[in-house]
């Protein structure tokens, strides 16, 4: 198993014949795009994954991701924490063509050298991940917009009411007929 200081550039096929495990961290600033995606790019990203070849031959990395990341909230437009838990099950291939023939439960992940980086492989997945519009829980949100619509509910309820009153105008219409 590999801890502790990761290695850059890793040989995917080669760690799966191994059936190594990778467990260690890297930095989100080294997922230039996942960084760009959330609002503080500090912090790391907590990474666990075992190499292996399955029993169809497929070259598999299998295990999770996780990283708390700060979005803004599109409702009230205040930072939220979201802890992110991204669980990967993955089958590397050499080609496009190849990556047709992956079985539904893996998501294929074209490697077309025998190395590659370790945040390319792991980048996309925690970018697919993030929320596509960022939202706190309703409890935890500071817009106050539900508020206001529940009063614009009240005010509705009232004018509702009003016709039911008897009009005083109506009232001497009606003496005025009777004239
Ligand atoms: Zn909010």
């Amino acid at each position: 198993m590999l801890t502790g200081q990761l290695p850059l550039s890793i040989n995917p096929r080669k760690l799966a014949h191994a059936e190594t495990r990778i467990a260690g961290s890297i930095l989100v600033t080294d997922l230039p795009r996942f960084a760009e995606a959330i609002l503080d790019p500090s912090g790391e990203v907590a990474l666990d994954l075992q190499f292996l070849v399955d029993e169809e031959g497929f070259y598999v990395v299998q295990g999770t991701l996780s990283v708390e990341v700060k979005l803004t909230c599109q409702r009230c437009l205040q930072v939220m924490r979201l802890p992110l838990s991204v669980t990967c099950n993955l089958a590397i291939v050499w080609h496009e063509e190849a990556a047709k023939a992956v079985p539904a439960h893996y998501d294929p992940v074209i490697v077309a050298e025998a190395n590659v980086a370790l945040t390319d492989l792991v980048e996309d997945e925690l970018i697919l991940a993030l929320p596509i519009v960022a939202r706190h829980e309703l409890t935890e949100c500071h817009f106050e917009g539900n508020v206001e619509a529940s009063d614009q509910d009240g005010d509705d309820n009232a004018e509702a009411n009003t016709p039911s009153r008897e009009n005083p105008f109506q009232v001497l219409a009606s003496l005025k007929t009777d004239t």
